[in-house]
């Protein structure tokens, strides 16, 4: 896929979903919240590139106590916009967890096999404790046992890009959630 023009690299955005303000709103409850439950000992969000890293500038950024970030890179399988249930762990977070209370910041989750597999990993190295936080959650979509901690959209079986999330390496600069339109 390339796109050359930007009349052909708006055509494939069908609508907002959920707007920049809408998000920044929900990233900012979400860090207070997260600040407010801070028990002294030391935070790592893990960010599972790419899809996350604008949700985790943000997050971050939204959090008032000490935290640390890493990144883990994980690659799902797509044909087109149909994930092929394939998921490899491409890159490895560098830090112990074991110190940490771990919070994997997620852009969405999907089938589920993602997550399930980087939370399966991770827990098996003895965090102080684990969750999830994802921007978005399709739940009508998914194929493995999985429900994150905290999402803070719940969206219907649609494919969306903006705000970190792309196709074909596009649109993950939108500063919201829109639909792709074919
Ligand atoms: P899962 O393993 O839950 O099926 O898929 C998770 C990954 O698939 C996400 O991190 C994301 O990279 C990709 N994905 C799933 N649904 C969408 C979507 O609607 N839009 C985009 N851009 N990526 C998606």
């Amino acid at each position: 896929m390339e796109i050359s023009s930007v009349s052909e690299f708006e055509k494939h955005i069908s609508r907002v979903l959920i707007s920049a303000k809408q998000i920044e709103e929900a990233v900012k409850a979400a860090g207070r919240e997260i600040s407010e439950q801070w028990d002294g000992r030391p935070i790592l969000l893990v960010s599972i590139l790419k899809g996350s890293f604008v949700f985790l500038a943000d997050l971050n950024r939204a959090i008032n106590v000490p935290c640390e970030v890493g990144f883990m890179a994980a690659k799902s399988y797509y044909d087109g916009t149909e994930s092929v249930g394939e998921v490899k762990i491409t890159m490895d977070l560098a830090q112990d967890v074991s110190k940490y209370h771990v919070i994997i910041v997620e852009d969405i989750v999907d089938t589920g096999r993602t997550l399930s597999d980087v939370y399966k990993l991770l827990s098996s190295r003895g965090p102080l404790s684990i969750k999830v936080i994802t921007l978005l959650d399709k739940p009508e979509r998914r194929l493995v046992d999985f429900k994150p901690e905290k999402a803070l959209f719940t969206i219907p079986d649609l494919f969306v890009i903006g705000y970190g999330l792309d196709l074909g390496e596009y649109y993950r600069n939108l500063p919201y959630i829109a639909e792709y339109k074919e």
